[in-house]
């Protein structure tokens, strides 16, 4: 069993507590927070010990009927390896720590790349990820891009990707951001940042990005177009897609043209918290001409880097060699099957 702490239990470090708590291989040994709130609640309805980083703020959680396992050095000393999901930048912060405690550590992509020195995405260099100590699992937009420009790249060889990102502006859960009436360019400057944060994973690849933030909490929508080096078949394309264990293919017959309405359907599937692990690539809009490919895909922020978090942790406990395997022990435990097969 390899034994994991995940430090900072929000959004992202939720669901990964969940999805390793799912696989025959790994086990949660705690969890910590900051302040004793609903997600508080939730880890102890898990079962999983709580631990929490400032140690003078145990009264508040017991008064509240929490109990403190210790604090986050503490959870860490039963860990084979943490996962680190607290806010960007205060990820870094903690390096020295695991440095201390000589702790294998998974940085999020709200972290430099320079953080753990590499940047993982599973479907692209898993074996370069084992016996790491330390790995950054790229942002949810770059796991995206990562995915099918790298199928596409194996298959037809990319000249060149222009991707044009239109973000979320906040997680549902969060109140305090937005904007609630605006489209903002983020930034204005072209390229934005998800270009370089690509070639961490894919340094060969030339892509340009931009970027915009509009008010919705579901997902993102990507505008993708490749230029490929080979003529592409869109046929074969599709079967990329949905042979691709980590994308899906909304099809024509769903009916489904915005992310409100696939979120309806992943939680009308009975997904865990509507998750959408996968990309999620809409096949009417596939259109392949020559050597241009475009298509729209929709990437669910606080899933799609979940599934990633799982296989880094396999891959640096050099307990699966083959990133296949990986992946789909991870998906099978998730009881998770594309999007393509329930329409
Ligand atoms: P979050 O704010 O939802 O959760 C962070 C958690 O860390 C909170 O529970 C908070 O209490 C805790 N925390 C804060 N300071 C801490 C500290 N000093 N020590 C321990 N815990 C602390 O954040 P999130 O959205 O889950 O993001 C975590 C990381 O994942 C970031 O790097 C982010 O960029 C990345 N990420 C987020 C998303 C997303 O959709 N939210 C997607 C991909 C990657």
């Amino acid at each position: 069993m390899i034994k994991v702490a995940i430090n900072g239990y929000g959004t992202v470090g939720k669901r990964v507590a969940d999805a390793v708590a799912a696989q025959k291989d790994m086990k949660v040994v705690g969890v910590s927070k900051t302040r004793p709130n609903a997600e508080a609640f939730v880890a102890k309805q898990r079962g999983y010990p709580l631990y929490i980083a400032d140690l003078s703020k145990k009264p508040a959680f017991e008064k509240v009927g929490l109990s403190v396992a210790g604090s986050v050095e503490d959870m860490c000393k039963q860990a084979d390896v943490v996962v680190d999901a607290t806010p960007g930048d205060i990820g870094a912060t903690n390096k020295p720590l695991y440095e201390k405690l000589g702790i294998r550590a998974i940085w999020q992509g709200g972290e430099d790349h320079e953080v753990a020195g590499f940047s993982f995405n599973s479907s692209c260099n898993y074996k370069d990820a084992i016996g790491r100590k330390f790995v950054r699992v790229v942002s949810c937009n770059t796991t995206g891009l990562c995915r099918i420009i790298h199928a596409i790249d194996q298959e037809y060889g990319v000249a060149h990707v222009h991707a044009i990102m239109v973000r979320r502006g906040s997680d549902p859960g969060e109140i305090k951001k937005g904007p609630i009436d605006a489209i903002v360019l983020d930034p204005v400057s072209v390229p934005s940042h998800h270009g370089p944060d690509v070639l961490t994973v894919l340094p060969r690849i030339s892509i340009t990005t931009m970027a915009m933030i509009v008010p919705t909490t579901m997902m993102h929508m990507h505008a993708i177009q490749i230029t490929t080096k080979k003529d592409v078949a869109r046929d074969r394309v599709i079967e990329l897609i949905k042979t691709h264990p980590r994308m899906g293919l909304i099809k024509k017959s769903a009916g489904i043209k915005s992310t409100a309405e696939l979120k309806e359907f992943a939680m009308d599937l009975g997904r865990p918290r509507s998750d959408l692990y996968e990309n999620c690539i809409f096949e009417d809009s596939i259109y392949a001409n020559g050597k241009e490919l475009c298509f729209f895909q929709a990437i669910h922020q606080e899933a799609d880097i979940v599934v990633e978090n799982i296989d880094a942790i396999r891959a640096m406990m050099g307990a699966e060699k083959d990133a296949a395997k990986s992946i789909k022990m991870t998906n099978d435990a998730l009881g998770f099957s594309p999007i393509q097969n329930n329409h």
